[in-house]
């Protein structure tokens, strides 16, 4: 079982998904996907939790 993000639930429109096994690691490369593709250098707080409440598991 793994954990996913997918951007469109915070960016609407965004094909963008990240995976991994901790809700860290997902938000991790949740930072490198929007820096890479938002051009946001950090995440904040609000954004932390929109991502945090739309990770879902998988299996
Ligand atoms: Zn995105």
């Amino acid at each position: 079982m793994s954990l996913e993000f997918e951007c469109t639930n915070v960016v609407p429109g965004c094909e963008g998904k990240v995976s991994g096994e901790t809700v860290e690691e997902v938000l991790g490369r949740t930072a490198e996907h929007a820096k890479d593709v938002h051009g946001l250098a950090s995440l904040d707080e609000e954004t932390i939790d929109k991502v945090k409440a739309s990770i879902v598991s998988v299996s």
